[in-house]
């Protein structure tokens, strides 16, 4: 265990670390009481073998999350470290809609944020009402899934073709990266690389990058991929979570997210895999209630909650015959 541990840090020794910001963060969700932020730091810093941070970030937080570590006294916590020298700073990752993020960001005098944003983002999680709105008050803002988990670097055919009618020519993740980039309010982008070959690309796009880099004509080609990509989602969920709790248990907007995501990205295996999979987590109690849409028995109590006028009834038996019987993907409900 020692020996896996010191490869964390390994890069780090020999005077590097002096030259580099460290942060790491809190799994808020695995909190149980206050005493539990005393003992995830100490064994961090144990691991990464510091006795100084830069950077602490209360992970994940979303509504419930907040609530409990925000009532165990975490900002008061968080104070006290920072008195003591084990951080400079304390921010927050936030996995929640634009509401909650601007409650969470008044709250404190963050340093930082984390927050996912990209161009098919705008409207959803923190977006660019909550980036613009944390921006406002001071706080650092980091961007995480630039990319939408990969997903905005294999554009589907449709897409592909509006990037290619643009009159500068750039890859889709030098376009996903150089929309980030453009703006004023991001302070840094995040993206996950596997290969030397991406670090060296990502390298060169942010050497050509820089606020107002984009000209009205780009930003334009982005708003009709966006557009496009809105177009290929069938299903107009925007998992506003009024139609829940289903009786059933069925889980709406993650059914619906997930049959638009196999259209949207031309990932279907891929989405018809996470439908096994939520099944196993429900066979293996990580999950209380079988979420998949095998499990509408068409009642309709959800419909009259959905402000899209969805015909929830009548997708729910489609999503499970494309997903879990490997039917056609469908465009409409028959
Ligand atoms: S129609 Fe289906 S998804 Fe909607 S509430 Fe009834 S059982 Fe749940
Ligand atoms: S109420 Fe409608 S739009 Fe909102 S999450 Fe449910 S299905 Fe989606």
């Amino acid at each position: 265990m020692k020996k896996v541990r010191g490869l964390w840090v390994r890069p780090l020794r020999g005077g590097y670390r002096e030259k580099v910001k460290v942060a790491t963060k809190l799994p808020c969700w695995k909190v149980k009481n206050a005493k539990d932020f005393d003992r995830f730091l100490d064994e961090q810093m144990e691991r990464l073998e510091m006795d100084h941070l830069d950077f602490y970030l209360l992970h994940s937080l979303d509504k419930k999350n907040w609530r409990k570590v925000r009532d165990l006294g975490v900002l008061e916590w968080g104070e006290r470290a920072i008195s003591k020298g084990q951080f400079s700073y304390m921010g927050f990752s936030f996995h929640d809609d634009t509401e909650t993020f601007k409650k969470i960001v008044d709250a404190y005098d963050w340093s930082m944020c984390l927050i996912q944003h990209n161009y098919l983002d705008i409207k959803n999680q923190a977006g660019t009402g909550g980036l613009r709105y944390a921006a406002e008050k001071g706080i650092a803002v980091a961007i995480m899934e630039p990319l939408l988990g990969g997903n905005l670097a294999v554009p589907p055919a449709a897409v592909k073709s509006i990037w290619e009618q643009a009159p500068v020519k750039r890859s889709p993740v030098n376009w996903a990266l150089q929309w980030l980039w453009n703006q004023p309010e991001i302070s840094t982008v995040l993206s996950g690389m596997n290969t030397m070959k991406q670090v060296e690309e990502n390298i060169a796009h942010a050497s050509a990058s820089g606020i107002g880099t984009l000209t009205s004509r780009d930003i334009d080609i982005i708003d009709r991929v966006r557009e496009k990509y809105e177009e290929l989602a069938v299903i107009p969920c925007t998992d506003c979570k009024y139609c829940m709790p289903c009786p059933q248990g069925v889980n709406i907007p993650r059914n619906f997210s997930l049959y638009n995501e196999g259209l949207r990205f031309n990932k279907q295996e891929s989405s018809r895999k996470e439908y096994k999979r939520w099944k196993q987590d429900y066979d293996k109690k990580r999950f209380s209630e079988d979420i998949r849409a095998f499990q509408c028995t068409g009642c309709r109590e959800c419909e009259d909650k959905c402000p899209q006028g969805i015909p929830v009834s009548r997708w729910m038996p489609i999503i499970h015959s494309v997903l879990g019987e490997e039917r056609h993907f469908m465009m409409k409900p028959e």
